[in-house]
């Protein structure tokens, strides 16, 4: 699927090389906070000795979509990044400012809107620059990950641009639950990397501000697999092949009809049957008791856990095969 023949060369970060067989921690800096202090981001790089594709994994994006941190993280400290061939640039948490003020944007800005980015704008578009310009020239492909916003718990999914073989085809092996192709987004990474002919699959899983165990692991495995596949990490390391992707076709969002205390009685990731009862939103004073019903048969892909809702707000992202 790969036509082109992969390389390994020196890798060249912020004015620092990193040879072959060798890894390194560069610290891009980026800003310098009221107080003066001096705010980093971290890149880590692993260049194997051998021919082989250079990856980028990208952990927090949205700085509060601590899964993503914490699956990059575990790789690290797991030493699964031991790197026979090509090279892992991994950024285990891009919005420093997004995490420690626990929140999705940088600075009120959504960096995932903010691409390519200017050396001279906003912090999220500088940020957007520095990424573009000092890591992706390096890169032949990627994977984004991401955790589900706003107390939405998304079941561990992989997203790839439609119109990119590539990209589905590292979907495929990275063989999450679920995977779908999804549209681009103006002014998004995947966007402005697309453009580049460089494909980033992203990776859902969880969701913000909870860590959630299988959505580390299944992030984890996909990684490894398609690492393993490009015979970057050792062969003797063993992956969970997992169960067959579920292939979603279409998506839609159930959205509460009613205002009240929403009781969900199903499980994220549910196969459903139409008709089916996903839950219950009621009043706060046992008067009225809504029911919320499948609209057809297919899969529960993400939920909201949050129990207050109002009329309109999204319960369900609902998928069908
Ligand atoms: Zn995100």
């Amino acid at each position: 699927m790969f036509e082109k023949e992969f390389k390994n060369e020196i890798v060249e970060i912020r004015g620092q090389k990193v040879g072959l067989g060798e890894s390194k921690l560069i610290k891009i800096p980026v800003d310098r906070l009221p107080t003066g202090t001096l705010i980093e981001i971290p890149v880590y790089v692993f260049n194997g000795k051998k021919a082989g594709p250079t990856v980028l994994l990208q952990g927090g994006l949205h700085g509060d979509e601590v899964n993503s941190v914490e699956l990059v993280r575990r790789m690290l400290i797991d030493k699964s990044y031991k790197i026979e061939r090509g090279c892992v640039i991994v950024v285990p948490l891009l919005n420093v400012f997004g995490f420690l003020s626990l929140s999705r944007d940088m600075h009120g800005k959504d960096v995932n809107r903010s691409f390519p980015g200017t050396k001279a704008g906003s912090l999220a578009s500088r940020m957007a620059y520095y990424l573009m310009h000092e890591i992706i020239d390096n890169v032949d492909f990627g994977i984004d990950f991401h955790t589900g916003g706003a107390q939405r718990n998304n079941f561990p999914q992989i997203r790839f641009t439609q119109e990119d073989k590539q990209a589905k085809f590292l979907a495929t092996l990275f063989n999450a639950p679920l995977m779908f192709g999804s549209k681009l987004i103006p002014k998004s990474f995947r966007n402005a990397c697309f453009k580049k002919n460089i494909p980033i699959i992203v990776y859902e899983g969880g969701e913000s501000l909870r860590l959630d165990e299988k959505a580390i692991q299944e992030g984890i495995n996909g990684t490894l697999r398609i690492l393993k596949y490009f015979k970057m990490i050792n062969a003797s390391v063993e992956i969970s092949k997992g169960k067959e992707a579920i292939i979603i076709t279409k998506r839609k969002w159930i959205r509460a009809k009613v205002a009240g205390l929403f009781n969900l009685k199903v499980k994220n990731g549910a196969k459903i049957k139409k008709g089916q009862i996903l839950g219950f939103i009621m009043d706060t004073y046992g008067e009225t008791k809504f029911a919320v019903k499948a609209p057809q048969d297919g899969y529960i892909i993400s939920v909201n856990y949050f129990p207050i809702v109002n009329m309109g707000d999204p319960l369900f992202h609902f998928g069908s095969a």
